[in-house]
């Protein structure tokens, strides 16, 4: 790696490990995903960063780094039994749950203070006083990176 072209991960992981990059990109809408896609990033097999927390970064990394920093929350279904919440995968986890109790809606309150992003709640199906992620979740919308990947190379 050039060491000219650095760029230091240690804000973005928890143990802010000094570890380096050589192309740091943030997604912060779907359409930031897509412009990712077309220039065929992950063919390069990116490296997604969303809290940083569950991450040990032992060694620069020689890949793409994509950060992923979507936010926002909207209410997509209410019923009087339930209500579906869609959160940016960018949203802190913990600010989610207190969006949630601030507006009284029950579910995800046991997860609180569980460190990093939305995003990678599922990926990660983050549990806590005997819930789990898959208790409360209704739905994920994805890029199915193998599908991109068959996409660019034909
Ligand atoms: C002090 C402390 C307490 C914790 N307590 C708990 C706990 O009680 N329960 C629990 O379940 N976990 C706990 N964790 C673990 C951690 O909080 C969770 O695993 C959390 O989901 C990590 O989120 P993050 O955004 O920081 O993920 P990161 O560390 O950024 O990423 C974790 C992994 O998921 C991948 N990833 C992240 N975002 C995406 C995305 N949008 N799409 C695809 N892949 C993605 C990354 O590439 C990486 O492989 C704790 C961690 C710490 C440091």
């Amino acid at each position: 790696m050039n060491s000219e072209n650095l760029i230091s991960l240690k804000p973005y992981n928890t143990f802010g490990l000094d570890v380096s990059c050589t192309e740091l990109h943030t997604v912060d809408s779907r359409e930031s995903l897509e412009s990712l896609i077309e220039v065929g990033i992950f063919e390069r097999n990116p490296k997604i960063i969303s809290g940083g927390s569950n991450l040990l970064l032992t060694a620069n990394i020689a890949q793409p780094v994509l950060l992923n920093r979507i936010k926002g929350n909207r209410i997509q279904e209410e019923t009087e039994e339930h209500i579906i919440i869609e959160f940016g995968a960018g949203e802190s986890w913990h600010d989610s749950v207190l969006h949630a109790v601030a507006n009284n809606w029950g579910g995800m309150e046991n997860l609180s203070l569980i460190p990093g992003c939305m995003g990678a709640a599922p990926i990660q199906n983050i549990g806590a006083y005997g819930i789990e992620l898959k208790d409360i979740f209704h739905e994920l919308k994805a890029f199915h990176i193998l599908k991109v990947n068959i996409i660019l190379s034909t």
